[in-house]
């Protein structure tokens, strides 16, 4: 039996090579002192969804820069909306981040354990002449928010007085109003250039209870109103993150000048793109939830989940975020480059195995009936001490359907009738006849195979192009194999026609599900989750809801690697 890939946890990565540009801030900073010292990052959910690999870009980015550092990162839930929010993507985001090899320690936070503080800053603000309600609905809130070009307008209500506001908001937070009837906005500029800062909404009426504080609040704060604030309550020192945030940076500035309180560094990234690939968590739940995937740990799917199913590994995802670096700009990352990781990292640990997706039978007329041998496999030639082990072998066995051909082009180098092949680790063999059925299809070969050759090398030098695997007949393990293919069938899922969405981009043939495969016995024994090389196959992984009586397998990747390939050809960075 083989080992299940416990090193996964195992997280031992060096830092990148060269320092990347929020490295660099946060070197300087160590350096000049600015945060006596200490280095304090987050990740910072919202618990409205499961992490993908975008995510993980994030998380790889925060832990190291803590690890690196010797600094903290803090794992905390932005919690603030209670209409989308999950106890259960609290619970799978902890268990990702954790599977992906990082560790926030003592560090977990919950935005919703601040809702006091942010309250008490909220009446600060309006103590200050600093923020109002405002009775306008949502429709009007925004109509007179003006535009990109144009100023917005003032609301009737800005102007209330300190006590008029206090009242309003005191009797918000007691529940005296229906949702939506007022709001608690800052009073900053209606006229500045940036939207952002046209008297922004902190709090809005909701009348649901929050999966963690139940009813003990009838008013959320925004996003925006507790971001800056819980990264301050928290101290960290620099606020990491995606561009769409930069526009924000002022707004959050401005919340903490104004409160007088400790004040972290933000720092804008450019957010992880992949081709083939849909990232927002709002159209992977609308893919959950229409069943146009399985769930969300589909292994097609660029959730975390998804990939782990699919038998991603959280060295290989690690690898890719440190190749795929931060950056300044936004663009869109091959998939291949993803894929290229993985199988790096596989080649290296995946054990070998011989199974048959596409079994077409096999006998040797001139093999003794009776008779089983025992032949020494390899396990994995990239480790030698993975050692070897024995697979049988006997008269009948199963080659893939597509390694013989009756009339074969000029460059089929394996099965054909009269010619010569090597089956891997054990005999050379030669068709000599074809049985096939009523229609025409190819059912059985009847071979001869020479006894000198055992172990696959001939005694006399005699050469042979092809080397086939197989599974013998009589212990073979039948099993269910899953092909995936990209979810999308084109490079950017978004590019449809006019009318249509992202769904009509859905690649039909993104997963092929095979019956009847054919196994080499040792696989019996395969834990689900742990990973295989099958020879000339791919790598493949035990799915979850395997069982001994039937074996699922998910084909992880192929073996084929075109970002190699253009790596050779120069054609990546
Ligand atoms: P949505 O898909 O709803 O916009 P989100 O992906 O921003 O949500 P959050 O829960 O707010 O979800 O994300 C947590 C953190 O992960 C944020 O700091 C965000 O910047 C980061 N993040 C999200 N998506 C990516 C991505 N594609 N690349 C890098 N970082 C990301
Ligand atoms: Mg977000």
């Amino acid at each position: 039996m083989t080992k299940p890939d416990t090193a996964d946890n195992e997280n031992t990565d060096a830092p990148p090579e060269r320092l990347d540009f929020v490295r660099q801030i946060v070197a300087d900073d160590c350096t000049s002192g600015k945060w006596d010292g200490r280095v304090v990052t987050r990740f910072p959910p919202e618990p409205n969804g499961y992490l993908h690999i975008g995510h993980a870009k994030s998380i790889c980015l925060n832990f190291g820069i803590a690890a690196e550092f010797g600094g903290a990162c803090h794992l905390r839930f932005d919690d603030t909306n209670p209409v989308a929010e999950e106890e259960e993507y609290v619970h799978s985001i902890q268990q990702d981040v954790r599977w992906l090899g990082w560790d926030w320690g003592e560090h977990l936070y919950f935005a919703s354990d601040y809702f006091g503080q942010l309250y008490e800053w909220a009446v600060q603000l309006v103590e200050a002449g600093k923020a109002y309600v405002d009775d306008q609905s949502a429709e009007q809130v925004s109509a007179n928010r003006g535009t990109l070009t144009s100023p917005g307008t003032d609301s009737p209500y800005r102007d209330r007085s300190v006590e008029e506001n206090l009242d309003l908001l005191t009797r918000m937070k007691a529940g005296e109003f229906p949702d939506g009837s007022r709001v608690l906005r800052a009073k900053i500029d209606m006229a500045s250039p940036n939207v952002l800062l046209r008297d922004p909404v902190m709090y809005r009426i909701m009348h649901t209870p929050h999966h963690r504080t139940g009813d003990a609040w009838c008013i959320y704060a925004t996003y925006d109103w507790a971001h800056g604030q819980s990264d301050s309550i928290e101290r960290v020192t620099n606020s990491i993150c995606t561009l769409e945030f930069e526009n924000h940076r002022p707004l959050y500035d401005w919340y903490l000048d104004a409160l007088g309180v400790y004040h972290p560094q933000q720092t804008e990234f450019a957010r992880l793109n992949l081709t083939y690939t849909i990232m927002s968590k709002r159209k992977l739940l609308r893919l959950v939830e229409e069943r146009l995937v399985s769930g969300w740990d589909d292994p097609r799917l660029p959730t975390i989940q998804g990939l782990r199913r699919r038998g991603y590994t959280p060295v290989a995802i690690r690898e890719f975020c440190k190749t795929v670096g931060v950056a300044k700009f936004n663009s869109t990352i091959d998939v291949a480059l993803l894929e290229h990781c993985l199988r790096q990292d596989l080649n290296k640990h995946s054990p070998r195995r011989m199974a048959v997706l596409d079994p077409i039978k096999v006998v040797i007329d001139n093999y003794p009936e009776a008779q089983v041998e025992q032949l020494d496999a390899i396990n994995n030639p990239e480790d030698p001490s993975a050692g070897t082990r024995q697979t049988p072998f006997s008269r009948e066995f199963y080659i893939e359907r597509e390694d013989f051909m009756e009339d074969p082009p000029r460059k089929f180098f394996r099965l054909t009738p009269g010619r010569e092949v090597r089956l891997r680790y054990a005999y050379f063999i030669t068709c000599t006849d074809v049985v096939k059925d009523a229609d025409g299809n190819v059912v059985e070969l009847h071979c001869t195979y020479d006894p000198a050759t055992r172990g696959g090398d001939s005694p006399d030098g005699r050469k042979v192009k092809g080397t086939l695997h197989w599974v013998s007949a009589a212990e073979a393990i039948p099993a269910e194999v899953r092909l995936y293919d990209h979810l999308f069938t084109t490079e950017d899922p978004e590019d449809v026609a006019e009318g249509e969405d992202f769904t009509a981009n859905l690649n039909p043939d993104s997963l092929v599900t095979l019956t009847g495969c054919m196994l080499e016995p040792s696989l019996a024994a395969a834990e689900p989750g742990s990973r295989y090389q099958f020879e000339r196959k791919g790598y493949f992984c035990v799915d979850p809801d395997s069982a001994a009586d039937k074996p699922i397998f998910n084909r992880t990747v192929t073996l084929k690697d075109t970002w190699a390939k253009l790596k050779k050809k120069g054609k990546t960075h």
